[in-house]
């Protein structure tokens, strides 16, 4: 039986009210006014008792989990087994053996010369989403092991404007196809995206034909491409090379589809059927070839490996 710590209580520790009343009578004889700001910032300290994200609900099964075990079981809910999003490194850590992953391109930043411009420039866009993300673009790539067969991996990064496809990443990933071909790699691609990146335009649009191309040319001299479909697999990169595998994984429930099924809905003015888009779904039409498991993840992809003596 694992011992699992108990939930913190809600409820402000009695401490910090007394702490308080200590303050503000060494402030002043004159009990002090409480002002809206101060309140304010009283209940951001009564907040901060509780350290946060410590705990947090599921979305899947709905009950109060522990974070540190969730992250301890390959970001899955220990309850209902519900897979959390990842981002590129974490996923590369969990997928590649110990220290064998070699990154590469990974100074590849794009240019603006459409001058884009939404709520903010595209240049200003692309700072702000490194300084919260990490990270410096959607892709990360390179070589590793994966129990201890060589492979070329690319995983798109869901926390750099929802790993969409602009210039840098449609470029990472097809010099990732393409030294897959040079060294006769077995090339493993990780996506979760939203699509192209619409900042990009034209130029993010080019990255699928680019990166179909590649994987054409890769599949010609005998290369084996396992696609692994995450949530969520949407837009222009489903309609590239996510849709390419020799084998195509998909992680279960995820969403994988081009355009969002509220569009669908009313486009075709009809019901969509239950689970619509998500892996079991697709599994039973025959886009996806298998829903594997994270757990289960690195055994499969080994084995196919084996299988088509790569
Ligand atoms: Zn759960």
């Amino acid at each position: 039986m694992t011992t699992s710590p108990t939930p913190p209580s809600t409820t402000a520790p009695a401490s910090s009210a007394a702490a308080l009343a200590a303050t503000t009578a060494k402030a002043g004889k004159r009990p002090a006014v409480r002002t809206w700001s101060d309140l304010r910032s009283e209940t951001a300290t009564r907040r901060s008792a509780i350290p946060e994200g410590l705990w947090l609900r599921c979305p899947g099964c709905s009950q109060m989990i522990y974070r540190r075990q969730m992250e301890a079981n390959l970001h899955c809910c220990p309850e209902c087994q519900h897979h959390y999003r990842l981002s590129a490194s974490e996923r590369v850590k969990q997928l590649t053996d110990p220290n064998t992953f070699e990154p590469m391109w990974q100074g590849l930043r794009p240019t603006d010369p459409l001058k884009f411009r939404d709520l903010k420039p595209y240049p200003e866009r692309l700072a702000a989403e490194a300084v919260k993300s990490g990270v410096n673009e959607g892709c990360l790539a390179g070589t590793g092991f994966i129990k201890g067969r060589p492979v070329m991996l690319a995983c798109l990064d869901l926390s750099f404007m929802l790993g969409s496809m602009g210039s840098v990443v449609g470029e990472i990933i097809t010099r990732a196809i393409e030294h897959a071909t040079a060294e006769n790699l077995p090339l493993v691609i990780v996506s979760c995206s939203g699509g192209a990146r619409m900042q990009e335009s034209g130029l993010s649009l080019m990255q699928m034909a680019k990166t179909s191309a590649a994987l054409a040319r890769y599949d010609e001299a005998g290369g084996l491409f396992i696609s692994v479909l995450t949530d969520p697999t949407t837009g222009g990169v489903t309609a590239s090379f996510a849709m390419l595998g020799d084998i195509i994984f998909a992680e279960p429930k995820a969403l994988i589809g081009f355009a969002g099924p509220r569009v669908i809905q009313q486009t075709i003015r009809q019901e969509l059927p239950d689970g619509f888009q998500r892996s079991e779904y697709l599994l039973t039409a025959g886009i996806v070839d298998r829903v594997v498991a994270r757990p289960q993840l690195r055994t499969e992809i080994a084995r196919v490996i084996d299988y088509a003596g790569k």
